[in-house]
């Protein structure tokens, strides 16, 4: 049942909203077409927190919205949507805009038999394709609004809001769950789940997000279903493992899936194998207290700068996690008589192939953590002109960071941290080299 809600009942602060995002569902709007600003963004301007992100909902087919604007890409091939961007460089802004979706018909859609590795040509010019356990691999049939809201995932994520006329449209009770703080999946959980089984992760994720509760009906199935997150691919598992940490409760979510056993390891004591680098890090913290310690650190630093709206770099984050891994690994091939710095890389190129795989677009990311953790032995070499070639590295701060963190643990000596400190705050070449004589 459609419901709409004025301004007066859902008492939304318009100063939250995003100009650009209106802009968007203006102009769709001004071309006859119908748009709202939809999902995690109208259900954070109920909570009167401002959306990191907008997203907006249409009755536009992608090309219809492409033609629309004049920076406009189609992207996906699981998930047509398109891309509207605004500005350029690192001020630019992508509202994406999603066409309105059929609700999955299990029966009509197509099933293959494939999974992640599922050729092109088998899926191409099919719309609506499922996998033998009923995952969704394609969802590209267009449909009504009220079609669009039960397809997704949890009650407060599925409202619609047209920010010109003011009015919320909730179709399943979403703002009474907001104002309830209770986080419900639409429909049957057990068949949601199966679906799409990162709705698993999503109800741990938005539950520690929000510090909502997961409605126990939400709840139940989760630890038997679990087990069908091995059917997705790993890059989609990745991804929803940074969102999670960088939820600012990043504490309370790791020990939630530790409670709902997705991390960690099995009766056969045999890692879960669904978050490879968290199932590492519980292995590591109960074999050694320093290592707890260093991660506990990193993960209530991170949820204090998310608290505090500071960025915090997924890299940083990564490298923290494995860092333990890392060092176990290069006390290891030190120890058969390689030098140290071959033996950082070598021991960095192991914990990449044991933890993150080759999972793609991450290259980035990947050499940032590479950095951050080469960096390391060079704090230590206080001589000649190394300290200064290190603070012109454009990585530094970061690296830095990292150091002040395995001071905090009594890795490295404190005092090495006040050093770098000082030596970092100032410009002067004399009183660069003064400290470097007295260090
Ligand atoms: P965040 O603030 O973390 O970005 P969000 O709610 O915006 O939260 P997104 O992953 O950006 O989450 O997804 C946007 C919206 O798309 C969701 O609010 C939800 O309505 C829908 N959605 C996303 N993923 C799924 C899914 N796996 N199943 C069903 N609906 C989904
Ligand atoms: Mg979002």
């Amino acid at each position: 049942r459609r419901v709409e809600i004025g301004p007066d009942e859902h008492r939304i602060d318009p100063s939250l909203l995003d100009e650009r995002a209106v802009r968007v569902v203006q102009t769709l709007k001004e071309a006859g077409f119908e748009a709202y600003i939809v999902g995690g963004a109208v259900r954070d301007l109920l909570l009167g927190v401002r959306p990191k992100d907008f997203d907006v909902a249409t009755n536009a087919t992608p090309e219809q919205v492409k033609a629309q604007f004049r920076r406009a890409f189609i992207i996906g091939r699981r998930f047509r949507i398109v891309h509207v961007v605004h500005g350029r460089g690192r001020e630019h802004e992508v509202i994406e805009v999603s066409t309105f979706r059929a609700v999955l018909d299990a029966a009509t859609a197509e099933q293959v038999s494939g999974n992640e590795k599922t050729s092109k040509s088998e899926l191409s010019g099919k719309s609506h394709v499922v996998d033998a356990e009923g995952r969704v691999l394609r969802d590209n049939v267009w449909g009504p609004q009220d079609e669009d809201a039960a397809r997704r995932d949890f009650t407060v994520n599925a409202m619609y809001y047209d920010p010109l006329s003011q009015v919320v449209v909730d179709y399943f009770n979403g703002l009474a769950d907001a104002r309830k703080k209770v986080l419900r999946m639409i429909g049957d959980p057990v068949a949601r789940y199966r679906e799409d089984p990162v709705r698993i992760v999503r109800a741990v994720r938005f539950a520690a997000k929000l510090g909502f509760a997961i409605e126990p009906k939400t709840r139940a199935p989760i630890r038997e279903m679990s087990a069908l997150l091995e059917n997705v691919p790993a890059s989609r598992l990745f991804d929803e493992m940074v969102k999670l940490l960088q939820t600012g409760h990043a504490v309370k979510s790791l020990a939630e899936l530790q409670t709902q056993q997705l991390i960690g390891r099995d009766e056969k004591n045999r890692p879960r194998g669904v978050f490879p680098i968290l199932d590492a890090v519980l292995d590591g913290m109960a074999r050694d207290p320093q290592c707890e310690r260093f991660v506990q650190l990193a993960l209530q630093d991170t949820d204090r700068r998310v608290g505090e709206d500071k960025p915090v770099a997924p890299s940083f984050l990564l490298a923290c996690l494995l860092w333990h891994e890392v060092l176990g690994r290069w006390q290891q091939i030190r120890s058969q008589g390689e030098a140290p710095f071959p033996a950082l890389q070598a021991a960095i190129d192991a914990v990449f192939d044991a933890r993150v795989g080759d999972i793609s677009g991450r290259g980035k990311l990947g050499a940032d953590m590479r950095e951050i953790w080469s960096m390391q032995p060079r704090f230590e070499r206080r001589l000649g002109n190394s300290p200064f070639s290190l603070i012109e590295q454009p990585r530094f701060r970061a690296g830095f960071d990292f150091l002040r963190l395995r001071a905090a643990v009594g890795e490295v000596d404190e005092s090495l941290g006040t050093w770098w400190e000082e030596f970092s705050s100032t410009n002067d070449e004399i009183e660069r080299r003064a400290l470097l004589d007295a260090a």
